[in-house]
């Protein structure tokens, strides 16, 4: 586990831990205090205690690791196993022997790391977007049960297969319906109101806007929805050349989308929320997006680019922003601080979780400061 030791040598904190000091974003110059020790239940049990020299703030060796104030540091990294190997979290509470809450309060906090280490390598990967084709499209799914479509919405390099980002968009249910699911369909939607139908073309030129610099050629491949024309001509990308391909078109290797077909059946494999006809879809359309978040930090960093070459590396590393494939262990190495990273204002919210699911009665934006 990443937990720091309370070795003299082993440990040195980075930088203030309190957002308001003059020392949380610089540390050059930076001065603290060790300040003892606290015993607590998990291993390591006895944890350096420190002062920064000029805000006063106390803190510790914890304080800088993933697993801060949590009862079950010990869990975060099997969880995090776990969620990327298509298990539900009532099956993995049940593995580790916890409630379902503490799984849900683990992943969470997953969750918004991963949104955060996804952040780090934006620069990085953007450097790179003109060396490959790029590919959006949206994968259907739904949280709170079938009545409450959302489409996830992703940007994929063609050949390196790196997630860029993604969107996630509440979407109205249509299709084939009974008279009685139509009926519901129309009292749910009196009762809570109807998604936005503009929404889906909104939220894929957020997601195009944050993504691709104007000034750099890009080739973005994607099917003939109309969202997809109606975004892009709003964009006004100089530079962007657009080739669609027919939804029903064979998906094969040869298929211009394969790549992001590919990654949306792996989406469903390793997500337990995403299978078809599932008990363990999401609730809140916030947990959809943090177990995306986590998907795409492990697809990017960890999971090998193709499963029958894994020599060729993982999708970070085909892109050239990593070197080596990375160990769950180094993900989840040290917290971050949303206050020492730059973020899209869509990628804050996700973080505070401020995406409300209209089906829910109570839901709370995350405001633990303690928790983060
Ligand atoms: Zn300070």
């Amino acid at each position: 586990m990443p937990t720091h030791t309370t070795s003299r040598d082993a440990f040195k904190p980075p930088h203030c831990p309190n957002p308001d000091c003059l020392f949380h974003l610089e540390s050059t110059a930076w001065r603290f205090k060790r300040a003892g020790f606290y015993h607590r239940e998990a291993r390591p049990h006895r944890i350096q205690r420190y002062r920064c020299s000029h805000c006063r703030r106390a803190f510790s060796s914890q304080t800088f690791s993933p697993t801060y104030w949590l009862r079950r540091p010990d869990l975060l990294e099997p969880v995090f196993r776990a969620e990327v190997a298509g298990s539900g979290h009532r099956q993995i509470a049940r593995q580790f022997g916890v409630v379902h809450a503490t799984i849900q309060r683990l992943v969470d906090r997953l969750g918004r790391h991963c949104l955060l280490l996804h952040e780090l390598s934006r620069k990085k990967a953007r450097a790179q977007l003109a060396h490959e084709p790029l590919i959006m499209d949206g994968l259907g799914t739904f949280a709170g049960g079938q009545y409450w479509p959302l489409e996830l919405t992703g940007l994929i390099g063609a050949a390196s297969y790196y997630s860029h980002d993604f969107v996630v968009t509440e979407r109205r249910r249509g299709g084939t319906m009974t008279e009685l699911q139509k009926k519901r369909r129309a009292a749910y939607e009196q009762k809570l109101g109807r998604p936005d139908p503009k929404a889906l073309t909104r939220d894929v030129l957020e997601l195009l806007r944050t993504n691709l610099p104007a000034a750099v050629p890009i080739e973005l491949h994607t099917d003939e929805k109309s969202e997809y024309r109606t975004a892009l001509k709003r964009l006004h990308h100089p530079e962007l050349a657009h080739e669609t391909t027919h939804s029903k078109a064979p998906r094969t290797a040869k298929n211009p989308l394969f790549a992001i077909n590919a990654h949306h059946m792996f989406v469903r494999h390793s997500g337990a929320n995403h299978k078809r006809e599932t008990v363990a879809f999401s609730k809140r359309i916030q947990a959809v997006i943090h177990r995306h978040a986590i998907f795409q930090v492990w697809r990017n960093l960890v999971k090998a680019a193709s499963e029958r070459q894994p020599e060729k590396g993982t999708p970070a590393q085909r892109l050239g922003i990593t070197r080596v494939r990375w160990s769950i262990g180094r993900v989840l190495k040290a917290r971050l601080f949303p206050t020492r990273i730059e973020i899209p204002e869509r990628v804050r919210q996700s973080y505070r979780g401020a995406f409300m699911s209209r089906f829910m009665r109570r839901e709370r934006v995350h405001g633990l400061r303690r928790a983060y």
